[in-house]
Order: C-alpha cells, then sequence, then structure tokens
C-alpha cells in the first residue's frame, strides 16, 4: 500500500492581494505571492521528491546538496507564511502591541519606539537578501531581534519566531524601486500586532 505524506503548500492569503495598499500593490503583493512563495514551494516539495525517488530506487540521494535545498526552501516557505500572517489591512493594523507583548517590548528595549528603531536598524542593515524578525527566546525568555540572511542563515535555533519583514528586494522593487528604507518604514502601517500578540501566547504558554 502506498504511504501518503504530506507535502508543501501555498497558504492563501487571509485578504486582498489589493488590501495592504499603499504599503504594497496589487501587483507587488500578487507576485510576491504566487511567484516567489510559490517557488519555494515547489522548491521544498522537489527536494523531498528527490529524497522519495533515491528511497524508491534504492539508491543514494545527495544528502548534503538536498539537506541544504531544504533549508532554503523551506526556510522561504515558513517565513513568507508568517510574514503574510502577520500583516494586515490598515485600520486592522499599526500602532504597537498592548497586552503581555507589550510588556515584554517595554521591559526589554525599554520602548515600543526603540524596538522600532532596532528592528528598522536590522531590517535595513542585511546584507543582500534576508528578513527581520522578532523572536523570542526561551533560553533566557526575551524578546529579541534576529537577522537573518537568504532564508535560513543566522537562524537561531533556540529563537522562536513572532514577527517577520521581507527584505528581499522582491518585496518591494515595484514599489518602491531600492528604497528598502522606504518600504521597512510603511511596514509599520501594516503590522496585525493581534496575530503578533497571539503567536507569542502560543509560545510562553508552552
Ligand atoms: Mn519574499
Amino acid at each position: 500500500m502506498e504511504i501518503t505524506k504530506k507535502v508543501y503548500q501555498l497558504p492563501p492569503l487571509r485578504y486582498g492581494y489589493g488590501d495592504l495598499a499603499p504599503f504594497l500593490t496589487e501587483e507587488q503583493l500578487t507576485i510576491h505571492h504566487t511567484k516567489h512563495h510559490a517557488a519555494y514551494v515547489a522548491g521544498a516539495n522537489a527536494a523531498l521528491d528527490k529524497l522519495e525517488k533515491a528511497r524508491k530506487e534504492g539508491v543514494d540521494a545527495d544528502q548534503k546538496a538536498i539537506a541544504k535545498e531544504l533549508s532554503f526552501n523551506v526556510g522561504g516557505y515558513m517565513l513568507h507564511k508568517k510574514f503574510w500572517e502577520n500583516l494586515a489591512p490598515a485600520g486592522k493594523a499599526g500602532g504597537s502591541p498592548g497586552g503581555r507583548l507589550g510588556d515584554e517590548l517595554n521591559k526589554e528595549f525599554g520602548s515600543f519606539e526603540r524596538f522600532k528603531k532596532e528592528f528598522t536598524q536590522v531590517a535595513t542593515s542585511v546584507e543582500g537578501s534576508g528578513w527581520a524578525a522578532l523572536t523570542y527566546c526561551m533560553g533566557v525568555e526575551r524578546p529579541m531581534i534576529m537577522q537573518i540572511e537568504k532564508h535560513n542563515v543566522n537562524v537561531n535555533p533556540g529563537h522562536k519566531i513572532l514577527m517577520v519583514l521581507d527584505v528581499w528586494e522582491h518585496a518591494y522593487d515595484l514599489d518602491y524601486k531600492n528604497l528598502r528604507p522606504k518600504y521597512v518604514e510603511a511596514f509599520w502601517n501594516n503590522v496585525n500586532w493581534d496575530d503578533v500578540q497571539k503567536k507569542f501566547e502560543e509560545i510562553v504558554k508552552k
């Protein structure tokens, strides 16, 4: 009997492609989701297929190459999934978080403004393609900011990801040309703090 295994799938957005304007135009978001995010889904599944095929044929796979492909593509799949969840149309987004997350950010950074400044500095200083991520370190139970290169380099295994910002050029080039700082500044208007708060609550209750 054939065993059915789950594969990666492109998650649908919780809003329309035009709903994040002016932060992201319909064209920018559509291409990002249906082309770029979809490519990482396909890449992750292709790596899994290589493993399946080799197992079926009883031959060796190139384990090192496939491990790298999985790290990059699964990283891309997962970070984009979180990124879309972290965003919401203006009116349902922006401002600053309240509750326990707001308290934790104030305690760690001194103020929300200071957190925002540091996160912006991390995002704008990524060399080449990557991400800024608000994380919670399970080791010391403190919020921290992680700078991810590509989708998978500099990832700290002890940090749970709460909120991410994609700073690959493909995330903003149609709307902002090469002006990453303008894109990062506009991002704050569309942060879905309810979602970030929810991710935080799920982590700390475990
Ligand atoms: Mn992207």
